[in-house]
């Protein structure tokens, strides 16, 4: 094993952190993302990093993806993990507004410790799969949200794994406009 494109080594790494409010499905995204399957509990304390290989618009590349536990609160490890992620998923539940307003604090905490506002974001809105009964934040409000993040936005459904595919190529994609 000689050749440089051959080699794992060679692949291009993508840093990913997972933020929002706890319950709103961080986990259940980012393991139906790397496992294909969804996790109906997940202890909301575990915080875990996983490693996807995959390959975006003919791309081979590797996801480190942290998928974080906690408040939004300005911790050292959280300073750490802010510092050193390329692009982040904000999530937040459409049947929850609490997380939707929470939404706007990780935002805010992203742009504080990388001193930017330019840094690649994701808008989550998960669990749309509920939004017959259990709606309480409408598509038009994270539209909007996401338009003043200058951020794309998807509504999304780990349960039904709904444009979960989508959230973290494009969060990709992101990254390597402004690389
Ligand atoms: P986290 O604290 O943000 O990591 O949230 P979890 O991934 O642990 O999910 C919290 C709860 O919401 C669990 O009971 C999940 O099964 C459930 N959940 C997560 N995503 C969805 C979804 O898209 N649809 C539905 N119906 N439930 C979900
Ligand atoms: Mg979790």
């Amino acid at each position: 094993m000689s050749g440089p494109a051959g080699s794992s080594g060679s692949l291009r790494r993508y840093r990913i952190v997972v933020l929002g409010d706890g319950g709103v499905g961080k986990s259940a995204l980012t393991l139906q993302y790397v496992q294909h399957n969804f996790i109906d509990y997940h202890d909301p304390t575990i915080e875990d990093a996983y490693q996807q290989r995959t390959v975006i618009d003919s791309e081979p590349c590797l996801l480190d993806i942290l998928d974080t536990a906690g408040q939004v609160e300005f911790t050292a490890m959280r300073e750490q993990y802010m510092r050193c992620g390329e692009g982040f998923i904000i999530c937040y539940s459409i049947t929850e507004r609490h997380s939707f307003n929470e939404a706007v604090e990780y935002r805010n905490l992203i742009t504080k410790v990388r001193a930017s506002e330019d840094v690649p974001v994701i808008l989550v809105a998960n669990k749309v799969d509920l939004e017959a009964t259990m709606r309480s934040v409408d598509t038009r409000e994270g539209e909007d949200l996401a338009e003043k993040f200058g951020c794309p936005f998807y509504e999304t459904s780990a349960a039904h794994r709904r444009h979960v595919d989508d959230v973290f190529h494009t969060l990709v994609r992101e990254i390597r406009k402004r690389s």
